[in-house]
This record gives C-alpha cells, sequence and structure tokens, in this order.
C-alpha cells in the first residue's frame, strides 16, 4: 500500500545540535496524527520539513509515494495552519482566503467556488467581508484553517493551531478540527503539547522526546500501554 506521508531515515541539526535523529514515520491515506511531546522536543521543526519550510540534514521524505525531499513547499501537495494566525491585516476575510489562488492564476469561478465551499464548512459566510482586526480569535483561527482548505490538498499540516484560544474556544474547535477531517478524510499531521487534544482528535499518537519517536500508537494503547516511564508521565500529566 502506497502511503500518504512517508519519513525515512530523517536527521535534522542545527549546526551541531541534533534536533530530529533519524526519525521514520509512515502514514495511512487519511490518517488523523498527532506529534506529541513537550516544548523543545522537535514537534516544529518535523513539520517544517515535511512542508519544506526546512532542509533536511539527511533522509527523504515521500508525500503520495513521491520523493518531495527537495521539492518547494508548494509544489507538496500540503496546507498548513500556524499557532499565529498569519492572516494579512488589510484584507477582507475573502480576500484571505482567495490571495493564494488569485497569486496561482485560477479562474475566478474556480475560486468562488472554493471559497464559498470552506466557507460554508468552517461557518464563516457571515464573515467574509470583515477584516482580521475585527474578528475573534476562534474566528481568525477558523479563516486560517480555511486558507489551507481553499487549496484542496491531500495533507493538512497544523502546528498547535489552537494553543492561543481559551479553554472553552479549544474544545470548540477541536470538535470543528474531528468533524473537518471526518468530511475531508485528508490526512492530517497536527502538532501539539496538549494530551487532551492528542486523545481526541488522533487514530495515532506519536510521542517525541528530543527528536526520537518513543511510541506510535493509537490513544488507547498509548494511555494504557505506555512503552516507558517518560510515555506514561507525560500522557498521565496534567498539561
Ligand atoms: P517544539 O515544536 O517541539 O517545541 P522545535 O521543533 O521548535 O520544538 O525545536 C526543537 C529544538 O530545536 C529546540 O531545542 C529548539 O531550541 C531548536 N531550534 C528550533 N529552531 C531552531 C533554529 N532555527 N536554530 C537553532 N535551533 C533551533
Ligand atoms: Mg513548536
Amino acid at each position: 500500500m502506497q502511503h500518504s506521508v512517508s519519513i525515512r531515515d530523517l536527521s535534522l541539526n542545527f549546526g551541531s545540535v541534533k534536533v530530529l535523529e533519524h526519525l521514520n514515520l509512515d502514514i495511512a491515506q487519511g490518517e488523523f496524527i498527532v506529534l506529541l511531546g513537550p516544548s523543545g522536543c522537535g514537534k516544529s521543526t518535523l513539520l517544517n520539513c515535511i512542508a519544506g519550510l526546512l532542509d533536511v540534514s539527511d533522509g527523504q521524505i515521500f508525500i503520495s509515494g513521491k520523493n518531495v525531499t527537495w521539492e518547494e513547499p508548494k509544489d507538496r501537495g500540503i496546507g498548513m495552519v500556524f499557532q499565529s494566525y498569519a492572516l494579512y491585516p488589510q484584507m477582507s476575510v475573502e480576500r484571505n482566503l482567495s490571495f493564494g489562488l488569485r497569486v496561482a492564476g485560477m479562474p475566478k469561478d474556480e475560486i468562488n467556488r472554493r471559497v464559498a465551499r470552506a466557507a460554508e464548512i468552517l461557518q464563516i459566510q457571515p464573515l467574509l467581508n470583515r477584516k482580521p482586526a475585527n474578528l475573534s480569535g476562534g474566528q481568525r483561527q477558523r479563516v486560517a484553517i480555511g486558507r489551507a482548505l481553499v487549496r484542496d490538498v491531500d495533507v493538512f499540516l497544523f502546528d498547535e493551531p489552537l494553543s492561543n484560544l481559551d479553554a472553552k474556544l479549544r474544545s470548540d474547535l477541536r470538535v470543528e478540527i474531528k468533524r473537518l477531517h471526518q468530511r475531508l478524510k485528508n490526512t492530517m499531521i497536527y502538532v501539539t503539547h496538549d494530551q487532551i487534544e492528542a486523545l481526541t482528535l488522533a487514530d495515532r499518537i506519536a510521542i517525541m522526546k528530543s527528536g526520537v519517536i518513543q511510541q506510535l500508537a493509537d490513544p488507547h494503547t498509548i494511555y494504557n500501554k505506555p512503552v516507558n516511564l517518560y510515555v506514561a508521565g507525560f500522557i498521565g500529566s496534567p498539561s
């Protein structure tokens, strides 16, 4: 079977510091994988390597069977949602959603169709003419997700998309991301240090420590059969 994403013996050093070491990971089409671990363990670095925002020191990355290790980010078939919303402040929500598609020269009616679909899925139709400054944190993060959605990609990458939000919004958006995945059935790689997010969202969780995956398993197994004390302590302790 062809994997959606395959990481082969991936290493990344910043100078003499080894941040990722000989990492391997196979992700099935449509799978929701959570990369879980404490701050500084290398989650964002791994995600940025998959996105093509960082050059790897060694190893390969395959997306839909194609070796993309040295491909430009825009050619990888991925969409990325960051922790900070990174919206264009001077543009309306509609413009924020359509900007990348306009730059790519997509026909106008196709752009409109995609923006309307994303707005419907994320329930942000009433916000299309507003500027980011006039949105709440949760609304901004929906728009940020919408920008990945309109690109119609196979693989979504999320880097702690909810960590700037308060607890109530976090749990609301958690439910929405889960619903989004059930509807789109695309592959999602989701970085968090929040155990609850990991346990509620993931098909499988990869628990990381110092650039190494300690355990990769479904939430039930991780919770009930941690392979070592590190995993047991991390998933057992409150965030
Ligand atoms: P996480 O997302 O799990 O919090 P990161 O992937 O951001 O962790 O960082 C992993 C390690 O790499 C940390 O020790 C961090 O200090 C280091 N690091 C991240 N980015 C850089 C960089 N551009 N230059 C040097 N070190 C970095
Ligand atoms: Mg990070």
